[in-house]
């Protein structure tokens, strides 16, 4: 595999496209928006700079990495003669099911189709194409030019051949993979979402603020971050998606999300990506607690 298309340049998908550039692929980063295109070329530009501040690329390996990558706004001049195309865009069903549909119209017939989705079902995913066994779940963790795991979904009809290029894929790219089955969140978020949503639960009941359920995780427990930050970091919007997924997909009240989560989402409180969430993330406040004043 050498070229591979990037959908979405979002949180994840500008992290994706960052890290197979850098191992030297191809990328050809899609995004509908060319305001998301032009803010996510730019982050990856500023985590490289970091990274050469801290001495682990030079200068040139930056500008070799930043060369290695394309944007387009329209999907079919991007897909055409890619090995493989990521879809990293927003978590929603509707939108995923579409692009994957003009995937399977517009890519060579030998291209595996991956979605990067938190918690979608890939054999549903690919009930919408014409090569269900080309597709599969290539769930990055954000950010992901830092954290190690793939989580890797078989679809129901997902083939040997395509888990094992993608295994592999995933391994050059200095990941670890690891091949889970496709239910309602997989691994990751099944276990991740139902914590953070009792940490939002119990600031919503007032057992405790913002800063103290997030120290009582980070030492008690050992979390290098708390859920709330955590929340933040992966995206307000991204947690409700992925809770609703559960929900509807086991039908068990557990998954319910919590409705000050509900709530923030409709206030547009996104966490890091809109620049407030549990934390304010404004230049003039970084990453201050914002008032508790949501709870009950
Ligand atoms: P995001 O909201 O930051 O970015 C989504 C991007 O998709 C936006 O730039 C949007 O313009 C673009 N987009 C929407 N429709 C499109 C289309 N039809 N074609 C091309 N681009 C389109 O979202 P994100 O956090 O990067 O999440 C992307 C995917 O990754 C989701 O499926 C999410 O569940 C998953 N994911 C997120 C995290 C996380 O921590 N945020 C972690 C792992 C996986």
């Amino acid at each position: 595999m050498k070229t591979i298309a990037v959908i979405g340049a979002g949180t994840m998908g500008n992290g994706i496209a960052h890290v197979f550039a850098q191992n030297g692929f191809q990328v050809h980063l899609i995004d509908v928006s060319k305001e998301s295109l032009d803010k996510g070329l730019a982050t990856i530009s500023k985590n490289l700079d970091r990274m050469v501040a801290k001495e682990k690329i030079s200068e040139s390996d930056k500008e070799g990495t930043l060369n290695n990558i394309t944007s387009f706004t329209a999907l079919k001049s991007g897909v055409s003669k890619v090995d493989l195309a990521i879809e990293a865009a927003t978590e929603n069903v509707t939108i995923k099911l579409k692009i994957f549909k003009e995937l399977d119209e517009v890519c060579d017939a030998n291209t595996i189709l991956a979605s990067n989705t938190s918690s979608i079902s890939i054999t549903q995913i690919a009930a919408a194409t014409s090569r269900p066994e080309k597709v599969i779940g290539m769930h990055f963790m954000n950010p992901v030019p830092i954290m190690k795991l793939v989580e890797i979904i078989r679809g129901y009809s997902t083939s040997n051949e395509t888990t094992d290029a993608i295994m592999e894929l995933s391994k050059k790219l200095g990941k670890t993979p690891t091949e889970v089955n496709d239910y309602p969140g997989f691994v990751a978020n099944r276990i991740l979402m139902p914590m953070i949503n009792e940490a939002i639960e119990t600031l919503h009941h007032g057992v405790a603020g913002v800063e103290e359920i997030d120290t009582v995780m980070k030492l008690g427990m050992a979390h290098p971050m708390g859920p709330l930050q955590l929340a933040d970091f992966i995206g307000l919007d991204v947690c409700l998606s992925i809770l609703n997924v559960m929900y509807d997909g086991f039908k068990n009240p557990k998954y319910a999300p919590s409705p000050l989560l509900v709530n923030m989402v409709m206030a547009g409180k996104k966490g890091v990506k809109s620049g407030e969430g549990f934390y304010d993330y404004s230049e003039s406040r970084k990453a201050e607690v914002v008032s508790d004043q949501f709870t009950k």
